[in-house]
């Protein structure tokens, strides 16, 4: 991306989507939200918008409390009214796009892993990065914990993420042979 001069990503996204971003009532107990993430990720929160966007039924509401990063991944919560239908899917949503930081440099978005440097995680390319690989690399692109919700009930599956079809393949369907299975 060098020498290519970007819009701000995090004020673009709130122009096209201001409900899922602003306050509702304006006032400062609830100030909009604003992404704090790196540029790298511009494109998995973007993906992310595109998907609850899509899955959002007439009447409901949607609205980000935070964006941010943790143990070097992104960490997304939220409000809103929504039916369980389209609760599951904005939580499967946000279920990729948190896999898939784990995955993206957050600093310039090429293909990036988990690295610790003084005991501070980050997802970097092997240009960006500090410190060494935090992850085993049997490890790499697996997500132990994919929450879906069934009916009324939250179930946490492992789960693999793979990056280019960007989509979770269940972990006891995926590794386990078809012989061994009960
Ligand atoms: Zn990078």
């Amino acid at each position: 991306m060098a020498g290519v001069v970007l819009r701000d990503w995090k004020a673009e996204l709130r122009d096209i989507l201001p409900d899922f971003f602003d306050s509702p009532d304006g006032g400062p107990a609830r100030p909009a939200c604003v992404p704090e993430c790196g540029q790298g990720w511009a494109g998995v929160v973007d993906r992310c918008c595109v998907r609850i966007a899509a899955a959002l039924q007439f009447g409901e509401s949607f609205r980000f409390e935070s964006i941010r990063v943790s143990q070097g991944a992104l960490r997304i919560s939220w409000g809103g009214r929504l039916s369980a239908a389209s609760e599951a899917a904005v939580r499967a949503a946000i279920d990729l796009a948190e896999a898939r930081s784990l995955c993206v440099c957050e600093t310039c978005g090429a293909r990036g892993r988990l690295y610790r440097a003084d005991g501070v995680l980050s997802t970097r390319c092997a240009d960006h990065a500090e410190g060494v690989p935090a992850m085993r690399p049997e490890m790499e692109g697996v997500h132990l914990t994919q929450v879906t919700v069934r009916g009324r009930l939250r179930v946490v599956v492992a789960a693999r993420y793979v990056f280019e079809s960007d989509a979770f393949v269940r972990i006891d369907e995926d590794d386990v042979p078809s012989s061994q299975r009960a």
